[in-house]
C-alpha cells in the first residue's frame, strides 16, 4: 500500500524529497510560484554529505555542470595568496564536494523528482488559498525561509532573524571576463585555479569578503560579496531573485584588487540576500505533517551547508517505508525529527561560531561532523 504525500514547495528540499518518496509512494508537490520558482542562476556548493545522498537518487553531475572543489584558498584584498588549504574530499569524506549554478541543480532535482522511475497537521489536510483542500497521509511543509506553514507546527514567534550580513551575489561567464580583461584570473582559469573555493578577505576590520567558486565546468563563475549591511536600508524583497543595487556592490569593494573590481563592475544580474537564520525549533512534525529544508532550520550561508542539510532531510524519508500504514506514520515522522533536529541545530550553531571566526582546526572538525554524514540509516543505528 502506498501513502498520499503532499509536498508543500518546489524548492531543493522539496524536489529532493519528492525524488526519495516518490519510489513507493504517490507524492504531489504544490508550489505557489511559476515554472521559474527557485531558479536564481547564482552558485550553490553541495558538500560530500549532500554528494553522498544525491548519488543515491541517480544525480548526473555532467547535467548540472557541476564543477568539484579540492580545498581552499584566500587572498588578501589585492588578490596576493595569502593560505593554500587542500582537501580531498572524496578521499575524506567519500564524495566530492562540488559547486554548481543554482538553476542548474535544480533543474537536474526536477527532473530526478519527476523523470519515470523503478486541526489539519493531525489529519493531513491541506486548505489552499481557495479554498480547495487536498487530504494526504504525510505533508512535508519545504515552503523555505519565510514558511508561511511553520506557525503551524510551532508557534509564531520562531521567525527568521537577521544577523547584520548583506550578500551580494552574482555569476559571470569568462567569455564575458575575457572581454573585459583580456585574460582569466589565476584563481579562474582551469589551469591554475586547482578547483579551490578562493576568498578575497579585506583583513582591515571592515569583516567585507568575496568568495569565489566556479560553475557549469568553469564557464562561470560564482561570486558572494559579503559585508555588514547599512542601517538606514529601506525594504529589501527578501527573496532568492531580489535585484541589487551593482553600484553599491562595486562601491563596497573598490579598494579589492583590479580583476575583482572590474569583474562585479561588468556583473549583469546582481542579487542580494540579508543574511538570515532561524533559532532552532522545538520539534519538526505534528500528527502527518513535518517542516524541512529552510522552513526548519534556515541558516546563513558562512559553511555553504543550507541545501545540504535539505538534502539530507529528504534522505530521512527512506524511513517511509514500503507497506507503511497510516496509523504508522506519526510515529516515522517523529524518528525523522529526532535524527535530524540535533544535528541541524549543531550545523547551525558552527555557522554562527563561524561568522564570528574560528580556528583552522575548528573549521576543520566542521568539516569532518558535517561531511562524514552517511545518510540516515547510518545515523539511526548510531542513535540505538
Ligand atoms: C547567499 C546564500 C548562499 C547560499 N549558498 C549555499 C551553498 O553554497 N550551499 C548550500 O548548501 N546552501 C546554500 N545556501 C542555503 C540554501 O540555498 C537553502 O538552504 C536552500 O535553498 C533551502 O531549500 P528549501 O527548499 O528549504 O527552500 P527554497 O529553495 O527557498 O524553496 C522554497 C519553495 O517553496 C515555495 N513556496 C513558498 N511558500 C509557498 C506556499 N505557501 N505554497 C507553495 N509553495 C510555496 C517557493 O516558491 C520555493 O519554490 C545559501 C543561502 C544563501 C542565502
Amino acid at each position: 500500500m502506498s501513502l498520499q504525500l503532499a509536498i508543500i514547495g518546489s524548492g531543493l528540499a522539496g524536489l529532493a524529497a519528492a525524488r526519495i518518496l516518490r519510489e513507493h509512494h504517490e507524492v504531489t508537490v504544490y508550489e505557489r510560484g511559476g515554472p521559474d520558482a527557485a531558479t536564481g542562476g547564482q552558485g550553490i556548493c553541495l558538500f560530500s554529505n549532500g554528494i553522498k545522498i544525491l548519488q543515491t537518487m541517480g544525480f548526473d553531475r555532467d547535467r548540472a555542470g557541476a564543477v568539484p572543489c579540492h580545498g581552499y584558498r584566500t587572498f588578501d584584498k589585492d588578490g596576493k595568496l595569502v593560505k593554500d588549504f587542500p582537501v580531498d574530499f572524496k578521499g575524506k569524506y567519500g564524495a566530492d564536494t562540488m559547486a554548481m549554478k543554482r538553476s542548474d541543480f535544480r533543474d537536474e532535482l526536477l527532473r530526478l523528482a519527476t523523470a519515470p522511475s523503478e486541526s489539519w497537521p493531525d489529519e493531513g489536510l491541506v486548505v489552499f488559498k481557495d479554498s480547495s483542500t487536498i487530504q494526504a497521509d504525510v505533508v512535508i511543509v519545504a515552503d523555505g525561509v519565510h514558511s508561511r506553514l511553520r506557525h503551524r507546527i510551532v508557534d509564531s514567534s520562531y521567525q527568521p532573524k537577521k544577523n547584520g550580513m548583506t550578500c551580494y551575489r552574482v555569476a559571470i561567464s569568462a567569455e564575458a571576463v575575457k572581454a573585459a580583461l583580456g585574460y582569466l584570473p589565476e584563481s579562474w582559469d582551469p589551469r591554475t585555479a586547482d578547483s579551490r573555493i578562493s576568498t578575497l578577505m579585506a583583513g582591515d576590520g571592515s569583516r567585507r569578503t568575496v568568495t569565489a567558486y566556479p560553475l557549469r565546468n568553469y564557464d562561470y563563475m560564482s561570486f558572494s560579496c559579503l559585508f555588514p549591511g547599512r542601517q538606514d536600508r529601506g525594504n529589501v524583497l527578501e527573496s532568492w531573485y531580489a535585484d541589487g543595487d551593482r553600484q553599491e556592490m562595486v562601491d563596497t569593494f573598490n579598494d579589492f584588487s583590479y580583476p575583482l573590481r572590474k569583474i562585479l563592475d561588468i556583473a549583469t544580474e546582481v542579487k542580494v540576500w540579508e543574511l538570515q537564520d532561524l533559532d532552532p525549533l522545538p520539534r519538526w512534525n505534528k500528527g502527518r505533517t513535518i517542516l524541512i529544508g529552510d522552513a526548519a532550520h534556515a541558516m546563513t550561508p558562512m559553511q555553504g551547508q543550507g541545501s545540504n542539510m535539505a538534502v539530507e532531510d529528504a534522505d530521512s524519508f527512506r524511513l517511509l517505508r514500503p507497506g507503511l500504514t497510516r496509523e504508522e506514520v506519526e510515529g516515522v515522522l517523529k524518528q525523522v525529527d529526532s535524527i535530524r533536529r540535533p544535528r541541524t541545530a549543531r550545523v547551525l550553531g558552527d555557522t554562527r561560531a563561524m561568522a564570528k571566526g574560528i580556528s583552522m582546526d575548528e573549521m576543520i572538525a566542521n568539516l569532518d561532523f558535517n561531511c562524514g554524514y552517511n545518510g540516515v540509516f547510518e545515523a539511526l543505528k548510531r542513535m540505538e
